[in-house]
């Protein structure tokens, strides 16, 4: 099926109210100011649904070029929010837009720049697009996180200062990107004249790379030097990557030598970067290295709460915020989506929201977010429940005291997991698929009529789905 959207007349194929649902979330995730410069632009181009392929025009090369770059993955993501089978969109110029001759990363202004005052110190304006919700009034501290947000917080206040670098490390969508904005904007609230550069890694090798064809690493360089606070997200992307991890690190160096403040994020620690010199990975741990842990439920309730507050009290009701709550537990940003995405399709169809719309409409969602659960994390859990070695999972002895909770960790692995009946057998010491069968049937009939093996299963399951 192929849609264009030109050629759609009167709107509302199904594409096109996705999209315009899609550009209502991306506000609510982006900001207006972000959403206003540089989405708002985009149009639908031609899609394809049948292999997935989604194309939205810019209204120029450049803008095309900048957000590919920059919001590709969250535009993808809304898009797979809303239409799961989406594989792929594409951001390229319209047709009508002018071609650009070279491309020069530095040298055209953002369309959504700031005035600069001063251009000699000015920050080229794509790092200075601090989100503006990203602040610490807007973070939600808890036990998974405090220990960074109070790092965050002591280098944001701008006095004398224990640790540098700050290095946040934790999984996507935990609030490290949240946590470095708000840096710098405290750091600017508090110190006015500041220059607080931000730039994601891919930026840093990007405009790097540009420098290094125009023969004009210097100014790249002490650009970087120039700024008070540094902050460098998404490290792992430049790890590994030779000549720009090279100059990466020694500008790193260089900056923490000169007392700059750096605060550089990264989906691992620094021990588990890979490529990375020994020396650097020792500089990098000298700071102060703090992790963010998945968020509990407390933590992720308090953040639906947070994130309902501008809106009209009982928009979403405390029940439906409960059951994002415990329902979606992979990411703070999973979270988000979901409740975006509540928000954006009842306001669609014009709809109050409900717990069964929340179900209705998050259905997809809910069952990718589910914990994925590995059968190694079945088979521990279990030995540990029942004080049996772990190597028994895979043994040959049939006695009841082990064969019994086998058939469980068999069970909960065809429950948990994506795997199929052969694969299972084969993680439980190459047993048939037969027995995963016969397990799973056995297991299913206890639980009807053994009310200790029933509870068992439960506290299992509720302990493994998190
Ligand atoms: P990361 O950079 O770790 O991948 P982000 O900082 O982009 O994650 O966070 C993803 C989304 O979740 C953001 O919209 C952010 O505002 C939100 N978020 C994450 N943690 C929190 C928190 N503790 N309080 C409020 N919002 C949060
Ligand atoms: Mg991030």
């Amino acid at each position: 099926m192929k849609i264009s959207a030109a050629s759609a007349g009167d709107h509302h194929t199904p594409t096109e109210a996705a999209w315009e649902a899609i550009r209502l979330s991306l506000r609510r995730s982006c900001g207006d100011r972000i959403f206003d410069g540089w989405l708002k632009p985009l149009a639908l181009g031609e899609c394809d649904l049948d292999s997935g392929e989604v194309r939205l025009t810019a209204p120029s090369a450049f803008m095309a070029e900048w957000v590919e770059n920059d919001f590709a993955e969250q535009i993808t993501a809304a898009w797979r929010a809303m239409l799961p089978h989406v594989a792929r969109v594409s951001i390229v110029a319209g047709a009508e837009a002018p071609q650009r001759a070279t491309f020069a990363v530095s040298a055209e202004p953002a369309p959504a720049a700031e005035p600069q005052p001063d251009a000699e110190a000015s920050i080229p304006a794509g790092s200075s697009q601090l989100d503006p919700r990203y602040t610490f009034d807007s973070f939600v501290v808890g036990k998974a996180n405090e220990l960074a947000y109070n790092a965050a917080r002591t280098l944001a206040e701008g006095g004398k200062l224990g640790f540098n670098p700050l290095f946040l490390h934790a999984g996507v969508g935990l609030g490290k990107t949240h946590l470095m904005h708000a840096i710098g904007h405290e750091y600017r609230a508090r110190h006015p004249h500041a220059r607080i550069l931000y730039m994601t890694s891919e930026k840093f090798m990007f405009e790097f790379v540009a420098a290094m064809r125009a023969k004009d690493t210097h100014s790249f360089k002490q650009r970087l030097r120039n700024a008070d606070v540094l902050l460098i997200d998404d490290v792992q992307f430049i790890a590994g990557k030779d000549s720009t991890q090279e100059e990466f690190f020694h500008t790193m160096n260089e900056l923490i030598s000169a007392g700059r403040r750096l605060v550089i994020s990264a989906d691992r620690s620094p021990q588990t970067l890979e490529g990375i010199e020994a020396r650097i990975q020792s500089r990098l741990s000298w700071g102060l290295v703090a992790d963010i842990n998945s968020a509990d439920f407390e933590l992720r309730y308090n953040i639906i709460v947070k994130k309902l507050e501008g809106l009209p009290k009982g928009t979403v009701p405390d029940d439906v915020a409960l059951f994002l709550a415990k329902r979606i537990s992979a990411s703070v940003r999973e979270l988000e989506g979901a409740l975006n995405r509540v928000i954006a399709f009842a306001t669609l169809h014009n709809r109050p929201i409900d717990l069964d719309f929340a179900q209705e409409h998050l259905a997809d969602q809910l069952r990718a977010s589910q914990r994925r659960v590995s059968i190694d994390e079945i088979q521990r859990k279990v030995c540990d429940h029942y004080r049996i070695r772990q190597s028994e999972m895979g043994s040959a002895r049939r006695a009841r005291e082990v064969a019994r909770p086998r058939q469980v960790a068999m069970y909960l692995a065809k429950q948990l997991t994506q795997r199929s009946l052969p694969e299972i057998g084969r993680r439980f010491g190459g047993r048939d698929h037969t027995t995963v069968i016969h397990a799973v049937k056995t297991i299913e009939a206890l639980r009807a009529r053994d009310a200790e093996l029933d509870a068992d299963v439960r506290l299992l399951l509720r302990q493994l789905e998190g």
